[in-house]
């Protein structure tokens, strides 16, 4: 997944491009920037690759799924239901905005399980945020019929799973607003940064003033424009869109690789025993970020993850143990453990978590490892890595 790997000459030239004119804001300056505005121009590649209206750049995937949030409207004492795996960001994200994550079970997608959804939804939910986790996507045709019948918010956190697409649309673009993180470990990276794109013109011109504190972005003199309403800063800056227009042409390349290479570890590992891969719903194709895959049980996954790692396989995560991308040891958020106090309504609205059964994501998440696809591995060094992989499973069974 991380483009990182592949950072070279063509990063180096739009940094460059932007460090000679010294402009290293996507606002302004418009007589000294060279021509040069990388923020702008990677927006419009956003845009046309993904076949969608309107794209924004942000600082990070966080403060992009935050946003979502506030342009739609869903604030303090509302709910949003976000999935038991996903990283911290989520319920950081909606927290921020000072609405409730609502955390609901997940199923062999490893996304939103479809029944726990439904019997999350109560009068205060405003939006349900799917988190296409390790490349692949929830059930989405399910969520968006559930989201016309309650009158929500669909929200599609595309962080992990650029350029996998479900239904013939590229991910993000199905539901309302759509999230994607350039973090320096993503697929395509800005070093930091985030995206979020919608075809709603209304939600567009709201991110586009929000990012920026509110200003609405007439004329050209920065210190007369009005602020229709309040914003923050969550701008990207130059340097970091260069970066990230650089990899983003180069999106293409990174995706054929991380297919090939999750293509022959697929292989190598179908038809061991006990080896069951996730479930990608119909009409789904992979982004092929990760190989994700159940075992027969909790010790058995536990002791696949020890042999992979006693044997030098790398990048591949048992989440039940792990400390970011699962419930069971999110503590901070169980014990509201705040710097700042948060409001009566968040504290009261997080109470739920002090008792909830999430047995049935420990039952998926117990089973599950997830292997992370590098983009830098020759096809040699992945028909190794298959062939050690399948020793292990098999070694463990
Ligand atoms: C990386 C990530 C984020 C947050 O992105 P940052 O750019 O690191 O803030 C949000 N959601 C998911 C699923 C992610 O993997």
């Amino acid at each position: 997944m991380p483009g990182f790997e592949l950072f070279g000459d063509a990063e180096r030239k739009e940094v460059q491009d932007v460090l000679a004119s010294g402009v290293l804001m996507r606002y302004g300056f418009e007589g000294m920037r060279n021509g040069h505005w990388k923020a702008n121009d990677l927006e419009l590649a956003i845009q046309n690759r993904f076949r969608v209206k309107h794209a924004q750049l942000v600082s990070n995937g966080t403060a992009a799924v935050s946003m979502t949030l506030a342009v739609a409207g869903v604030g303090a004492g509302d709910e949003v239901i976000m999935p038991s795996f996903t990283f911290v960001a989520s319920f950081e994200a909606i927290m921020m905005m000072g609405a409730t994550p609502v955390v609901v079970d997940i199923d062999d997608t490893l996304t939103l399980d479809i029944e726990g959804v439904k019997a999350a939804i109560t009068s205060k939910t405003k939006a349900i945020m799917p988190v296409h986790m390790c490349g692949s996507m929830a059930n989405l045709d399910a969520l968006k019929s559930i989201c016309d019948q309650h009158n929500l918010i669909l929200i599609e956190d595309a962080c992990q799973a650029i350029g996998g697409s479900y239904k013939g649309k590229a991910l993000g673009t199905f539901g309302d607003l759509g999230c994607f993180s350039f973090d320096f470990v993503k697929t395509v990276t800005c070093g930091e940064g985030g995206g979020i794109i919608t075809n709603n013109a209304t939600y567009a011109k709201r991110l586009d003033h929000f990012s920026d504190h509110g200003h609405d972005h007439i004329g050209k003199d920065r210190g007369a424009e009005d602020h229709p309403f309040l914003g923050y800063n969550f701008r990207i800056s130059e340097l970091n869109a260069a970066v990230g227009l650089a990899q983003f042409k180069r999106i293409d390349e990174f995706l054929a690789l991380q297919k090939r290479n999750y293509t022959i570890l697929r292989t190598a590992l179908s038809g061991i025993d006990g080896v069951q891969f996730r479930t990608v719903p119909n009409g789904g194709v992979e982004s092929y970020a990760f190989l994700s895959f159940f075992l027969d049980d909790l010790s058995t996954a536990r002791a696949v993850s020890k042999s992979f790692k006693a044997n030098g396989i790398d990048v591949c995560f048992h989440y039940y143990d792990n400390n970011w991308h699962y419930i069971r040891k999110w503590d901070h958020l169980k014990t509201q453990n705040s710097l700042y106090p948060l409001s009566k309504e968040l504290r009261e609205g997080l109470s739920y978590l002090k008792t909830k059964d999430f047995s049935k994501s420990d039952h998926y998440i117990g089973r599950n490892i997830s292997c992370l696809i590098k983009i830098s591995w020759t096809e040699e060094e992945v028909l190794k890595r298959a062939e050690t992989m399948a020793q292990c499973i098999k070694s463990c069974n």
